[in-house]
């Protein structure tokens, strides 16, 4: 008789939620049209901005490749895509076409409205006759040749690289119930509780992973303008409340250098699966402490106010 592995260790190691990695071909092209449309419209107040304020350019980029990202994300999430790398790789598309949206609009702007170049080749020869010259200057410094094309392909990768990572980011964080086919949106928060000193932060973990959830159990309920303290997640299926998950963060709170607050969160433990048994335990806890429901999962990191 063959051992399951997990019984040749003697205990129960319990897994962590992973995507199954399925996705269709209706998924993906929702994805590439959130992403798509979203570079298209958003392109057009980038691309102006960047022929009248330079100097914003070195952070519009990111805000421009993130909101790809995000939407990219959302149309996958719609079609049922879970696989983080495909949406990935539909984040690099979409960056792509809003790298291409954004030289369209940019060319139509810098040029007074005189040329509005769709081809991609012809839109090569633009950025050839411009980079000798410079397109713009920035404390009396023009970049032109080498230096404006490095800038430029900054930029490129800058777009492209913040979409990917934005909407693969995303995907990853969602959990799917495969038995009802859709994806589990309600976590129940728990918390404030106790902040975990230093050996049970190196600890906990492996503890949990091993079954032994008592360490976790006896924390105490804690003020909530407390400067630390631990949050738990619970994250499971609406429908058929089957397969329940785990998150355990580390939470504190701070003044950012413009002294707003400031709360920085640290998964201890990310999305374990957890037994019914275990579930009510913590759900216990939740009816002893306070409770509140959290947005859908999905909802872009520092979009919910603390
Ligand atoms: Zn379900």
């Amino acid at each position: 008789m063959a051992l399951e592995p997990e019984a040749i260790g003697g205990g129960s190691a319990r897994s962590h939620y992973r995507h199954s990695g399925e996705f269709g071909v209706s998924g993906v092209l929702m994805g590439l049209a959130g992403g798509a449309a979203t570079a298209a419209i958003l392109a057009i107040p980038y691309s102006y901005a960047a022929v009248y304020i330079p100097i914003a350019f070195f952070i519009v980029p990111f805000v421009f490749g993130g909101a790809v990202g995000y939407v990219t994300a959302l149309g996958a999430k719609h079609g049922k895509v879970r696989n983080a790398a495909v949406v990935l790789l539909l984040g690099i598309v979409a960056g792509a076409v809003a790298e291409y949206a954004g030289w369209v609009f940019w060319i139509l702007a810098f040029s007074r409205h005189e040329l509005f170049v769709l081809n991609p080749l012809a839109i090569l020869d633009v950025m050839q006759s411009i980079a000798p010259k410079g397109a713009w200057s920035l404390r009396g410094f023009t970049p032109t040749g080498a230096v404006l094309w490095g800038l430029w392909a900054l930029e490129a990768v800058v777009l492209m690289g913040t979409s990917a990572m934005v909407a693969a980011g995303m995907n990853r964080s969602l959990v799917f119930c495969e038995q009802c086919r859709k994806w589990c949106e309600r976590i129940k928060r728990i918390g404030p509780l106790a902040a975990l000193d230093r050996s049970l932060l190196r600890t906990l973990a492996s503890r949990l992973e091993k079954g032994d959830f008592s360490a976790l159990l006896a924390l105490k309920k804690v003020s909530p303008t407390s400067k630390s303290y631990t949050a738990i997640e619970i994250l499971g299926c609406d429908s058929c409340r089957g397969q329940s998950y785990l998150t355990v963060k580390s939470v504190t709170v701070g003044k950012d250098e413009d002294g707003d607050r400031e709360k920085n969160e640290t998964d201890v433990v990310d999305r374990l699966a957890i037994g019914a048994d275990v579930r009510d335990q913590l759900m216990a806890l939740s009816a002893a402490t306070s409770v509140a429901d959290l947005p859908p999962a999905g909802t872009p990191a520092g979009g919910r106010k603390g």
